[in-house]
């Protein structure tokens, strides 16, 4: 059997990586890794289902017994991709996605050359922001520090493979079928 793709979909948050990516898992089926974080659960957030919720010491751990297939600080936490089950999938001739920040991204390109690497772009700064503050779960620090981050996120945009605007979902997922299509 051969191997599954790898695709990594990044951007800035507030860009609608989610929604992409849950428009794209309705269309054909992908394995969507669930990441492990530090932070908070947000809203009806799940254990389990958005992400697997640790406490510092528990993320630190998983490091130290390398546990993940890249891991980065984001405002303030840990986030990173548990490595087993994403391996599993691929030898199982899956396609895995990986909704991750930028720093995850580019380790994910070094240990896997072979990853597809796919910005995602807001329409506009605006319209980033917008969507950011539309969050009423997150403070205004919050806010203010990611879009701060998303600053540092699309001056890193020329290291991906491929850059794709999210002005509308059909669109953006089209685009990015094709891409995964002929890759
Ligand atoms: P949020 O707190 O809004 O759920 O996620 C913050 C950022 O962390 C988003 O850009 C999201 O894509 C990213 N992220 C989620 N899981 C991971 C992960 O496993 N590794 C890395 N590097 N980033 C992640």
């Amino acid at each position: 059997m051969s191997q599954g793709k790898l695709i990594v979909i990044s951007g800035p948050a507030g860009t609608g990586k989610g929604t992409v990516v849950a428009a794209l898992r309705e269309r054909k089926e992908y394995a969507l890794s669930i990441s492990a974080t530090t932070r908070a659960p947000r809203g009806t957030e799940a254990d389990g289902v958005n992400y697997f919720f640790k406490t510092t010491e528990e993320f630190e751990k998983m490091i130290e017994n390398k546990e993940f297939l890249e891991y980065a600080n984001f405002v303030g936490n840990y986030y990173g991709t548990p490595k087993q089950y994403v391996l599993d999938r691929l030898a199982e001739g899956k396609n895995v996605i990986l909704e991750i920040e930028v720093q995850g991204a580019l380790q994910v390109k070094e240990n896997y050359p072979e990853a597809l690497l796919i910005f995602l772009l807001p329409p506009s700064k605006e319209e980033l922001e917008n969507r950011l503050r539309g969050r009423a779960t997150d403070s205004e620090e919050t806010i203010i520090k990611r879009l701060a981050r998303a600053d540092e996120e699309l001056a890193l945009q020329d290291k991906y493979d491929y850059k794709v605007v999210n002005d509308t979902v059909e669109r953006a997922v089209e685009e990015i079928e094709g891409i995964i299509e002929k890759a």
